[in-house]
């Protein structure tokens, strides 16, 4: 069976990363017919615009996209692109699977847990007002609809995925009205899952100690939009950088693969950038599309690829002298 699937390469190693993951879905012999669109610099060149209209038209119409990461300036200029795609399809929930790979140096080595966070709503609005002069507020935005929709996403795959425990983390001894409400609504959903899933609050900042120090004791955490980010990033370096972590984002109308990591200007275009976030995103697509044995050998391959490891083929940032093409190819090797 032949798959249509939008690719958005992106910017800086998004290109890189992106045709990697496109080689390695190839060699593990799925048919895919790919339909690519512009967004980011690419977007500005050809549409005059960071996100086209075609291509949010498209990623719905198709229903699953493979995207690379996209540049947003800092301190001014447009908007964040990735956000506001995710918010223009209605991409509420993200997961992104941290889990520890053979053969990575890395601060743990038996991690293995799952990040959901509120992809639409919170800081992630945006709304910043001057409400005087030299007095700037950003709005928090938290509906009841989204806290809902987003305690059953994350109940609800705990359970479809063989997860035992959610842990939400917050700030609701100090926003208790934005947080607090998340946490309300967390609870709620809970009652229909507590024979099942255990559920477990803790204050963000205890959260991501707790999280460096023994993160085994995690399964499924429960952020929202601004700190699920910043989350990310951090459990991340816990198995050996951004270049190991792979995410999807879900709505009504589409899914949306990603790697975690952003543009990497100061290595792009080098042909460095470690690709197996894009990869691995790659397989989460392949499953969603009910390729479930492609997905399955196409981790495993990681996983071989990174336990020989062998210096020559491994990337800068895991240590080795290899390029994008080396492990790419070691991927593509190890298919069985
Ligand atoms: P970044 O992830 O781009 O880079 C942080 C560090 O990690 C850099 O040292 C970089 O070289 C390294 N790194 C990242 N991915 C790597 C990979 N695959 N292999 C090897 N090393 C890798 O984060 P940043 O510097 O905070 O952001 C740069 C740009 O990316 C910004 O414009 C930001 O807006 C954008 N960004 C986009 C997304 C997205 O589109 N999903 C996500 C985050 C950041």
């Amino acid at each position: 069976m032949t798959h249509t699937v939008c690719l958005v390469p992106g910017d800086g190693i998004g290109p890189e990363v992106t045709s990697a993951a496109k080689r390695v879905i190839e060699a593990a012999g799925v048919d895919i017919e790919w339909v690519s669109l512009p967004a980011g610099e690419t977007g500005i060149e050809f549409l005059r615009s960071p996100l086209p209209e075609r291509t949010i038209a498209a990623i719905i119409g198709h229903g699953t996209a493979l995207k690379g990461p996209i540049s947003t300036p800092i301190a001014g200029g447009h908007g964040n692109v990735s956000v506001k795609l995710r918010q223009r399809l209605g991409l509420s929930a993200a997961v992104r699977p941290i889990k520890s790979m053979p053969g990575v140096k890395a601060p743990h080595s038996n991690v293995d847990l799952i990040i959901i966070r509120e992809n639409t709503e919170g800081l992630f609005c945006g709304i910043e007002n001057e409400v005087a002069p030299g007095v700037i507020q950003a709005l928090k935005v938290c509906t009841v609809e989204a806290s809902t929709r987003i305690a059953k996403f994350t109940f609800e795959y705990a359970l479809s995925h063989d997860r035992r425990k959610v842990t939400v983390f917050h700030r609701a001894d100090l926003l208790k009205k934005t947080d607090g409400l998340l946490l309300r609504c967390a609870r709620k959903v809970h009652r229909d899952f507590a024979d099942r899933i255990n559920y477990e609050e803790m204050i963000i900042d205890s959260g991501c100690m707790q999280l460096v120090r023994n993160p085994s004791q995690f399964d499924v955490i429960l952020l929202d939009s601004l700190t699920g980010g910043m989350v990310s990033s951090v459990a991340a370096g816990l198995i050996g950088g951004p270049g190991m972590v792979p995410s999807a984002s879900f709505g009504p109308q589409c899914v949306l693969f990603e790697p975690v990591h952003g543009c990497a200007p100061d290595i792009a275009r080098k042909g460095i950038a470690n690709p197996l976030a894009c990869i691995l995103s790659g397989a989460m697509m392949l499953e969603h599309l009910g390729e479930d044995a492609a997905a399955s050998r196409i981790r495993s391959a990681c996983e071989l690829a990174l336990s020989r490891g062998d210096a020559l083929v491994l990337t800068p940032d895991l240590g080795g002298s290899g390029s994008t093409t080396s492990l790419t190819d070691a991927v593509i090797r190890a298919l069985k």
